[in-house]
């Protein structure tokens, strides 16, 4: 394949990444979003593997097959609840390949000479730096996600100074780098400082506010990507690294305004939060039990009905049964309406994502900020397998640790139904007051079982 075959594919390719962008935000053209997002790299590779700068094209199909083969059998065997650690590790991946390239081009990087060498050093430098800090930081994420490393955050003591020194450091790093025109000693010590600064980074952020963190580790897998394109001179990986990156950190901001934290704080390994956790997970007073049977009862006498799903819906894989309750109710003249709030379940969109699977109409599922304030119209409100979405202390107790977080105010509705298993904490570790309000019943077993009882009964 020519170099100028080459160069178009590229931009085929990086306008279906933007089409594909697009798409993914709006669940009626996600699916095209991703069709398109599988062409333009299905192109992009085509064209790299058979382009005039590859060699051993036999070697790079026998790795394609391999690592192919292992991610088709990972993204088919995942549980939807288990995406976002599959995300992490992916992330990981990105960062640990940025590493390998800047080492690589580092040793081999042909002649060049004066402000080349100079711009070529700080690329090596900096796609090395980027890629080190998003592998260590993923893998935390992943751990503190699978429930290996503690949700809760690291607080070593003068953390913001360790960070701020492993920044000053690398700084003085790259000018060592720089001025003695390489230098394998000094690219190998900011690895190893990269890589704990990755890990701290991640360790300090704590339970709640791990939604951003996978975003944010998104948004530097594509810096990392966007890097190593520049070491490369391919101009598509630094396209898609920069859309990657930029996406990556849109979504950040958009979360961090959701849930009230400070965008610089969250980034900056929760400077600024250092609040003291006053809600433990001991229990605050009585609560009440219902069954399923009286549940149907309930819904059947209410005249609107808000659900609200979180992350236990996606482990019991409920959706199904919610749907078959909430066509009942419809068809009973009941008026039956999801509020979705944004950090619901393990990853942005998830409750979106199982909804739209069980065929759940996009009109009847609101976002939080749309449903909050009719709450208090509601006659009856279910949380299916919602936590900390839903918990009061994060307007009420200052010094909870998911202080400041807009929450679904379902206390607000006349009666509250919780579905759970057992009097459990969720994501973020803080028993939740909700539970103890006089207008809520809890209804203990596993949601999808709860589901099926409830609507046999409708
Ligand atoms: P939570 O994680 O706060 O709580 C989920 C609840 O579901 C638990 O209390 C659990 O109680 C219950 N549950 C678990 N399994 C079942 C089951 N089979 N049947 C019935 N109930 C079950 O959920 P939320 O969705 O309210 O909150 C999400 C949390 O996750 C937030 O803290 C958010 O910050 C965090 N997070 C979100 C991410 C995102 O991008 N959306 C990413 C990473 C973290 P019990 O064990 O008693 O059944």
């Amino acid at each position: 394949m020519s170099a100028g075959l080459v160069q178009a594919a590229y931009i085929v390719s990086a306008v279906l990444f933007i089409m594909s962008l697009a798409g993914l935000s709006k669940q009626e053209t996600a699916r095209s979003g991703n069709y398109y997002g599988i062409t333009g790299m299905a192109i992009a590779l085509i064209a790299t593997i058979f382009g005039p700068d590859s060699t051993g094209t036999g070697w790079i199909i026998v790795a394609m097959a391999m690592g192919g083969a292992i991610g088709l059998y990972y993204a088919k065997k995942v549980e939807m609840t288990e995406m976002p650690e599959l995300v992490a590790i992916l992330h990981s991946f990105v960062g640990m390949a940025a590493v390998l390239v800047g080492f690589n081009s580092y040793i081999d990087h042909g002649v060049l000479v004066g402000a080349m060498l100079n711009i070529h050093l700080v690329e090596v430098f900096l796609g090395v730096f980027i890629g080190a800090v998003t592998f260590t930081g993923s893998l935390v994420a992943f751990g503190k996600l699978r429930g290996v490393i503690n949700s809760s955050a690291l607080q070593l003591p003068h953390r913001h100074k360790l960070n701020l020194l492993a920044l000053v450091v690398s700084a003085g790093l790259l000018y060592h780098f720089v001025s003695v025109e390489g230098s394998m000693f000094a690219l190998i010590l900011v690895t190893l400082i990269a890589f704990a600064f990755g890990y701290h980074l991640v360790a300090s952020i704590g339970g709640a506010d791990m939604p951003v963190v996978v975003s944010m580790l998104n948004s530097y897998s594509g810096w990392a990507a966007a890097a190593a394109g520049f070491m490369l001179s391919n101009d598509l990986l630094i396209v898609t690294g920069a859309l990657v990156g930029s996406s990556g950190a849109i979504l950040s901001y958009i979360m961090c305004k959701a849930m009230n934290r400070s965008f610089i704080s969250v980034i900056a390994g929760g400077f600024g939060q250092d609040v003291v956790a006053s809600s433990g997970d001991e229990e605050q007073g009585e609560h009440r039990e219902t069954t399923a049977e009286e549940v149907a009862e309930m819904l059947k006498n209410s005249k609107s009905v808000v659900i609200t799903p979180g992350y236990g819906m996606a482990v019991a894989q409920a959706q199904y049964p919610v749907h078959e309750i909430t066509e009942k109710l419809r068809a009973q003249g009941v008026e039956v309406r999801f509020g979705i709030h944004p950090v619901a379940g393990r990853l942005p969109g998830h409750m979106n994502v199982l909804l739209a699977e069980a065929k759940v109409p996009y009109d009847i599922v609101l976002e939080m900020d749309e449903i909050n304030d009719d709450l208090s119209e509601t006659d009856t409100v279910l949380v299916i397998g919602a936590n900390d979405t839903v918990n009061p202390a994060a307007m009420e107790d200052p010094n909870s640790p998911i202080a400041g977080m807009p929450v679904l105010e379902v206390w607000n509705a006349k009666n509250v139904i919780v579905f759970k298993r057992s009097m459990n904490t969720g994501y973020a570790g803080v028993q939740n007051p909700l539970f103890f309000k006089e207008n809520t019943e809890m209804l203990f077993g596993d949601a999808k079982e709860s589901c099926v009882e409830i609507s046999k009964h409708i």
